[in-house]
């Protein structure tokens, strides 16, 4: 799907226009990524990994973003990983639990970079697969999403991937694919605290 075939993203087309999707990890990707693209959208898929703890994981995980990427017939982009800019921020929060100050943090610099993206390139909209995961707060992550994108004039889209049963497509889905699902959530400290609510795969 080309954004040639959807015309001027500018144009006032509900629902039809170039979308910058924030993709924490390709098996939550699975479902919100071909589901937006069905929509009409022109969908690019946008990885940002400061936080994903070590690089190797890094590599793994934007692999299987390339990936499905590939399967999807999508764009793709990444962001620079560089760790130390999460770092210099969030191990401030080290002590805190999966879910708490550290977690609201990491989703801000992930959807500030997206939006940053979007609005350098071009992108009319932007939304995340994040609100796929049945550990995250999806009403947090759409306000910091949308705060992050008004101020760059870049239009968010709310939505709450994990609702119908997304969370368990998403799983069946990335197993069929043959996509690589990580057993924690991606910074050192869900590393270090096991992971446990990450085994299915939730990043
Ligand atoms: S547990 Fe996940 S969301 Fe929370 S800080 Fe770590 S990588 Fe970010």
């Amino acid at each position: 799907m080309s954004s040639d075939a959807l015309g001027d993203p500018s144009a006032d087309q509900p629902g039809v226009g170039r979308f910058l999707l924030h993709v924490c990890c390709a098996p939550d990707a699975s479902v919100p990524w071909p589901s937006l693209m069905a929509e009409g959208f022109d969908v690019c898929g946008f990885f940002y990994g400061d936080n994903i703890h070590p690089e190797e994981e890094w590599r793994r995980r934007i692999g299987a973003v390339r990936a499905l990427s590939r399967i999807l017939g999508a764009s793709a982009a990444e962001g620079d990983y560089r760790p130390s800019r999460w770092f210099a921020e969030a191990s401030a929060l080290a002590g805190e639990p999966e879910g708490g100050k550290r977690c609201a943090l990491c989703f801000r610099r992930q959807l500030d970079a997206t939006a940053e993206y979007a609005a350098r390139n071009g992108f009319r909209y932007a939304g995340t697969t994040l609100t796929i995961s049945p550990h995250k707060d999806p009403a947090l992550i759409n306000v910091i999403g949308e705060e992050a994108c008004r101020r760059l004039g870049v239009e968010w889209v709310p939505r709450v991937w994990r609702k119908g049963g997304g969370f368990a497509l998403s799983v069946r889905r990335s197993r069929e694919w043959g996509l690589y699902r990580q057993n924690y959530c991606g910074c050192v400290y869900s590393f270090r605290d096991g992971g446990e609510k990450g085994q299915d795969g939730d990043g």
